[in-house]
């Protein structure tokens, strides 16, 4: 267990890419002069920079740009930070209408104006830009570098502004690191959940219903479904009882839990006919509901904890640009509850939540995961409520859980929620990717605010603590990040195809379907290959569908009612008898086993 205070902005690798950011558009200068330079900030893996530029740039370009970078790189200038007055700025980028623009903009916020100044007067690649670094000292220092691809994006994001040219492009301080990072990049395209889910016919989305409103098809509702049906059984076994809440409100419910005006801007109004005055919302969230379920009748110590669970729908808008298939719709089912608790209890039974977690990641075989425990972002005090006891009470009680059950977590000085801190898992799949999947929370505030009371042992009235879980996140964003984790190939239990028999030859076809009987009978969900086509062509197609287990039939198996079993791992079992195979695949299917023989 450690604990680590991270500031998001202290990527060691961030003064090094923003060096390179001014290589990219001295060199883009050079090569086409009439450009302007508009801007562009380091991002997670790497930078972007705007250039309003009057000519269609692409890949093809690339190579003469990053040959003129790697010469600037070779002369080692050295960047060198200048303070200089608005007017001063003004006149030097008197041209330079965007430069202007922020020139203004940071006049107007009373913050210094700084310049970053690489090379002397005297070098060909002499360039000066408005910039607050921090940078390299040297673009030496710049060891690896990569353009990665050209887009277009309107100026501030803002559609009624000008289009301009948006170049991305990454850097490293070694060209192992570079490389690796490349291979991380087409690998996590490879796995990308959009094209798998196609590839796979998991789901889809309709211009007609609209964006971010996913459509999961057969194949991938048995996904979800078989999902939800674990999380269903889990809940059963660690004591949940389950409700079921409408996917509407009145306003009043989200005034009462302050979501409204807080949480406004991403929630979806409903229109009621015959009543233009009452405002509906669809619901961003359950725990209002699940609020007013525990208030619907008087509550005594001996009902606590009380863990109250729900599979439900919500709806959030979220940005266009921030909308990425089934990772980030606009609606979702969740793997949601809420736990009712004394003070008392609080600790323990957030331990509790945390071994659930445990529990689902250790049975999917993920083993790199952790918390974030976000707080106040101090420059946006009025984002949260404001009583100061009760967030440092909740920390408290958030950090004390978290040391109980020994788990590694990191503290965040952003992303808590206006009601309270929130520890949210990180997940990392396979290929390194940080996906978060479940949010919690430790939660003083809405009992208050809905009253959520119960009768203590002493006949006194004291208010309960509310804990938010969802180890299983979004069903929706659950998938998509298992799809990218297991590239497709779902474990067993969780296949939508677990076995196709394929027979060698038309004659065989009846015997074929035979076995898929029995095989249905032990519950495995079973295709026959009825293509005409050629066996080879049969197995690749089975293979690229990530099927489990192919079962391939000819004239032997039919006479000993058997099958020659292949795996998607190209493994070969062998032939085995259709009991046999039915007992062994069924068996590790309801196990939900990892392992396919
Ligand atoms: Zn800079
Ligand atoms: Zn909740």
């Amino acid at each position: 267990m450690s604990k680590i205070n991270t500031e998001l902005k202290d990527d060691p690798l961030m003064p090094l890419r923003h060096t390179a950011e001014h290589v990219l558009h001295t060199a883009m200068q050079l090569l086409y002069p009439n450009l302007k330079k508009v801007m562009g900030p380091p991002i997670g893996n790497g930078f972007y920079f705007d250039f309003d530029l009057d000519q269609k740039i692409s890949d093809s370009d690339f190579e003469r740009i990053e040959s003129l970078m790697a010469e600037i790189i070779t002369a080692d200038l050295p960047l060198v930070k200048r303070i200089i007055s608005a007017e001063d700025a003004k006149e030097l980028f008197a041209s330079n209408p965007y430069k202007l623009d922020t020139i203004s903009e940071i006049e107007s916020r009373g913050e210094e104006i700084t310049v970053y100044e690489m090379g002397g007067e005297s070098s060909r690649f002499h360039d000066i830009d408005l910039c607050s670094g921090p940078h390299a000292e040297s673009t030496g220092s710049v060891k690896a570098f990569k353009l990665l691809s050209v887009a277009g994006a309107y100026y501030k994001g803002n559609e009624n502004n000008k289009m301009l040219t948006r170049i991305y492009a990454t850097a490293f301080d070694s060209q192992e690191n570079l490389t690796n990072h490349l291979e991380l990049l087409e690998e996590t395209k490879k796995r990308d959940h959009r094209k798998i889910g196609r590839e796979l016919e998991l789901f889809t989305f309709a211009e007609e219903i609209g964006p971010g409103l996913p459509l999961w098809l057969p194949k991938g509702t048995i996904v979800k479904e078989e999902l939800e049906r674990w999380g269903k059984e889990t809940e059963d076994k660690w004591g949940y009882v389950r409700v079921s809440t409408p996917i509407m409100t009145k306003r009043k419910l989200f005034e009462i839990s302050s979501h409204v005006p807080y949480f406004e801007d991403e929630m979806y109004k409903v229109q009621v006919p015959g009543d233009k005055d009452e405002e509906y919302f669809l619901k961003p969230m359950n725990c209002p509901f699940h609020h007013m379920i525990f208030k619907s009748k008087i509550r005594s110590y001996r009902e606590l904890p009380l863990r109250m669970a729900e599979y439900g729908t919500v709806a959030r808008y979220e940005n266009a640009g921030a909308l990425n298939g089934i990772l980030r719709p606009r609606y979702f089912v969740q793997n949601d509850a809420h736990v009712y608790c004394t003070q008392e209890q609080a600790i323990d039974m957030f331990v509790e939540i945390i071994d659930l977690h445990r529990f689902y990641y250790d049975a999917l075989g993920l083993k790199d995961y952790y918390i974030v425990l976000a707080l106040r972002d101090p420059s946006k005090l009025d984002k949260y409520h404001g009583n100061e006891e009760m967030w440092k009470k909740a920390e408290e009680l958030s950090k004390a859980a978290m040391d109980k059950a020994g788990i590694r977590y990191e503290v965040v000085n952003e992303g808590a929620a206006h009601y309270g801190p929130k520890m949210d898992f990180k997940i990392k799949s396979v290929i390194g990717n940080e996906y978060g999947i479940s949010t919690n929370q430790i939660d003083l505030y809405m009992p208050e605010r809905f009253d959520l009371k119960y009768t203590d042992k002493d006949g006194q009235e004291k208010y309960v603590v509310v804990q938010h879980r969802a180890p299983l996140g979004s069903s929706e964003r659950f998938v998509g990040f298992l799809i990218e984790h297991f590239a497709g190939a779902f474990p067993l239990w969780l296949s939508p195809v677990q076995a196709i028999v394929i027979p060698i030859s038309e004659t065989h076809l009846e015997y074929a379907y035979k076995v898929q009987k029995e095989l249905q009978k032990e519950g495995l969900r079973v295709e026959v290959s009825d293509r005409e086509d050629t066996m080879q062509a049969k197995i690749r197609q089975a293979q690229e569908q990530k099927i489990p287990y192919m079962l391939i039939v000819g004239d032997r198996e039919a006479k000993e009612e058997s099958v020659s079993v292949r795996l998607r791992t190209e493994e070969k079992p062998g032939t085995v008898s259709v009991k046999d195979f039915a007992q062994k695949a069924g068996k590790l299917s309801k196990d939900r086993s990892l392992t396919l023989w």
